[in-house]
């Protein structure tokens, strides 16, 4: 790395040696399971170029538009609107981690039954190797889950710009109007921070670039229809991970692109694995980089994973926001049916989620589904249950995998793998 990126790290008060360490298990592990792959699309190279300069070059470009009055602005969940942030020019980025760091600090703050990604998430501000996280003007937790919410009270100690988002569970009016208000406060303090008043005209611009860069990720999705796969579901994840860090007009351009080399690819039957390649659907926890554990065992064990029912997924990307309002009112009001349509396990009930699995397992034509909950995640892992049954009734083979970030069950998990998917065969 170059002198250059390391007084841009100092002037961040990251820990170097603590970075280093991270950065060189990302790039061994980037290897090992990206680079490793037979047969990629040519325009994975963007993102193969975006992730070696993901502490690098996308803090420099966050640091020079910081310089050039733009805000920046960190979140943990795909509720936060990214279209009322772009509609003040400031940038909405990812602090989602995926990777277990400084465990023993982790473990003094929050209880060591936490679910992985709260637990990363400390661990990368306590360890100080997170960029992203000191880049920020204003972070926003939102009360999700409980582990997030409780832990929200913990990490306001931490970090001086916490702003906190309260969230409805239940898909009812009053529901709806929560977020409403929500979602109008969150507004409020946007332009607070940053200056700008948000009119309709702004809105719709925010709306305008969001929708397109989720309109690029779904074209991407709807081309893993094919058979033989035109990209592995590793690639596709990756994808769909860059979508939370990367500027959005150039991410936009090059997941277009990569659709326009898949076209030709489905044209000419090329595939990334063979024809008849047992297909399957993964469903439950969001992926954050570089939680890459369970996707590198399916695909190195004969199959191919064809969706992401995921926050880091189709549960996160695949509703646009109608942009034919021309008050703010309206497009606000879009803005929110928008996002009351995901069907986060945390809202009770949540037939949506299950019916999207089964829409989704018909459309991408998975032979089976493996739901991924991390463990501790009581929302996810209790909703398995139930998804897991109502699959099966369809005759859809399911398998449940409760796991975490660590690499110690990778045999074991391996295993249980292999053998579901000997049985589709
Ligand atoms: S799973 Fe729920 S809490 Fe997590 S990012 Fe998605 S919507 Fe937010
Ligand atoms: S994985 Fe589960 S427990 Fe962890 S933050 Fe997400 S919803 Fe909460």
């Amino acid at each position: 790395m170059s002198e250059d990126y390391k007084s841009m790290w100092e002037s961040l008060e990251l820990d170097l040696k603590a970075h280093d360490a991270l950065l060189e298990v990302l790039g061994k592990g980037y290897q090992d399971i990206y680079l490793a792959q037979k047969n990629r699309p040519e325009g994975m190279g963007y993102f193969d170029f975006v992730m070696s300069e993901v502490h690098g070059l996308r803090i420099r470009e966050l640091l020079d538009e910081k310089a050039a009055g733009q805000k920046v602005i960190g979140s943990f969940c795909v509720f936060v609107p990214e279209e009322i942030v772009r509609a003040a020019d400031a940038i909405l980025v990812g602090l989602c981690a995926g990777a277990d760091f400084a465990g023993e600090e982790v473990e003094k703050l929050l209880p060591r039954n936490t679910c992985s990604l709260i637990k990363s998430a400390f661990g990368f501000k306590l360890g100080k190797v997170c960029p992203y996280i000191e880049s920020a003007d204003m972070i926003v937790g939102e009360n999700t889950c409980d582990g997030k919410k409780k832990s929200y009270e913990i990490l306001k100690d931490l970090v001086p710009n916490l702003y906190v988002m309260d969230l409805p569970q239940v898909k009812s009016a009053e529901g709806r109007a929560l977020l409403k208000a929500e979602f109008v406060r969150f507004k409020e303090a946007v332009e607070k921070l940053t200056g700008i008043a948000i009119d309709a005209k702004r809105l719709k611009k925010g709306i305008e670039i969001v929708n397109n860069k989720r309109k690029a990720i779904y074209r991407l999705s709807s081309l893993r229809k094919a058979d033989p796969p035109s990209i592995s579901g590793l690639d596709a994840l990756l994808a769909n991970q860059v979508f939370f860090y990367d500027n959005p007009a150039r991410f936009t351009e090059s997941v277009n692109k990569i659709c326009d080399e898949l076209e030709k690819r489905i044209e000419n039957s090329e595939g990334v694995f063979p024809k008849e390649t047992p297909r399957l659907l993964l469903s439950g926890c969001p992926m954050a980089v570089p939680n890459w554990k369970l996707p590198w065992i399916i695909e190195t064990s004969g199959a191919v994973i064809v969706g992401e029912e995921s926050c880091v997924g189709e549960r996160g990307t695949r509703n646009l926001t109608d942009d034919s309002g021309t008050t703010v009112d309206e497009l606000m009001e879009a803005i929110i049916d928008r996002y009351f349509q995901v069907d986060c396990a945390i809202f009770t009930p949540n037939p949506d989620r299950l019916d999207h699995i089964v829409e989704m397992v018909e459309k991408y034509q998975a032979n089976g589904v493996i739901h991924y909950g991390l463990q501790f995640c009581q929302p996810y892992l209790m909703e398995s249950m139930p998804v897991e049954k109502a699959l099966e009734a369809k005759n859809i083979p399911t398998l449940r995998i409760d796991t975490d970030y660590s690499m110690e069950d990778v045999g074991q998990l391996k295993t249980r793998v292999e053998a579901f998917i000997e049985m589709l065969k």
